[in-house]
């Protein structure tokens, strides 16, 4: 599927570096890519989406491809790794798993493997892996602490762990999967094997089965991060039944956060630790802490 290429919003100040920043370039089956940057650094978190968008997110911001430290990749599904090989240089790192890598054509020197007991410190970044279960070889998502900021992104995740929950608690930015809805999807026209991929334990996350972890991280969490709902069908959900379910299940507990359904095909939105509401960000992320108080499990 061809993945339409779309202009990038500039509409924030752009020429301030000095703060983290995150931008969404797409998030979806059609493509997933976000640009993460904090001062002279930036990296890529999958490349799923067109090579015009990303040249171009990154030209906005006086950068050109070269200029990436990194690029983060959670897993091979071709959503996440279309544009790769158009977006590797011979010098730029690719952070991902030893399965991951297996399945790409990732050079073995550009390789930097990564597991969940060994973060990675790269371009003033600390850089956690977070296994996840989903139909791929050696997935993950990432917990990125940079200064100032702890993001945390999981997507293309079929079921929960109960590790998972203390990046979320860490983080200023959540990125979760809100792929489905449980109903749409049982009553929707994707075949019957589809179905029980998309809602088994190695499919994809549901709007309830999100609602449901944010209402624990809001309840459990002395912060309040801001939340984007990743990874939306375009057939089994909705922007408005994404980000109605979690706000209901929030409500049942009598806590309030930002949410925001990402656009499946367009960059944006971005954010900063400004956009949180409380206006506090998190400088005592995990990687401050012992790592031993990180439970994450081996793969
Ligand atoms: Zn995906
Ligand atoms: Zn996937």
């Amino acid at each position: 599927m061809t993945v339409p290429e779309h202009d990038v919003s500039d509409a924030i100040d752009t020429n301030d570096h000095s703060i983290a920043r995150v931008q969404s370039l797409g998030s979806g089956s059609s493509g997933n890519a976000f640009l993460i940057e904090h001062g002279e650094s930036s990296f890529l978190l999958d490349c799923g989406v067109g090579i015009r968008t990303i040249i171009h997110a990154m030209n906005v911001r006086h950068q050109t491809i070269a200029d990436l430290d990194a690029v983060l990749v959670t897993h091979e599904h071709i959503d996440h790794i279309r544009t790769l090989p158009q977006v590797l240089g011979p010098n730029i790192p690719v952070i991902a798993s030893k399965g991951t890598f297996d399945r790409t054509r990732i050079r073995d020197q550009q390789w930097l493997s990564i597991t969940p007991s060994a973060p990675i410190q790269i371009a003033g970044a600390s850089i956690w892996a977070l296994t996840v279960r989903h139909d791929a070889a050696e997935p993950c998502g990432f917990l990125i602490e940079l200064p100032g900021a702890t993001i945390s992104v999981l997507t293309d995740l079929g079921s929960w762990r109960d590790e998972l929950l203390e990046p979320l608690l860490a983080s200023d930015l959540i990125v979760l999967e809100a792929n489905h809805d449980l109903e749409m999807l049982r009553c929707g026209p994707y075949p019957a094997h589809l179905k029980r991929r998309v809602a088994s334990d190695v499919g994809h996350l549901s709007n309830e089965h999100c609602g449901a972890v944010l209402a624990d991280v809001a309840k459990r969490g002395p912060r309040t991060p801001t939340v984007w709902l990743a990874h939306l069908s375009g057939t089994n959900n909705r922007p408005e039944v994404a980000k109605a379910t979690v706000d209901a299940a929030l409500d049942r507990i009598d806590r309030d956060l930002s949410i925001t359904p990402l656009p499946r095909r367009t960059p944006g939105p971005v954010w900063t630790p400004s956009e949180n509401r409380s206006g506090e960000t998190n400088r005592n992320g995990p990687i401050a802490r012992p790592a031993t108080q990180l439970s994450f499990d081996g793969i």
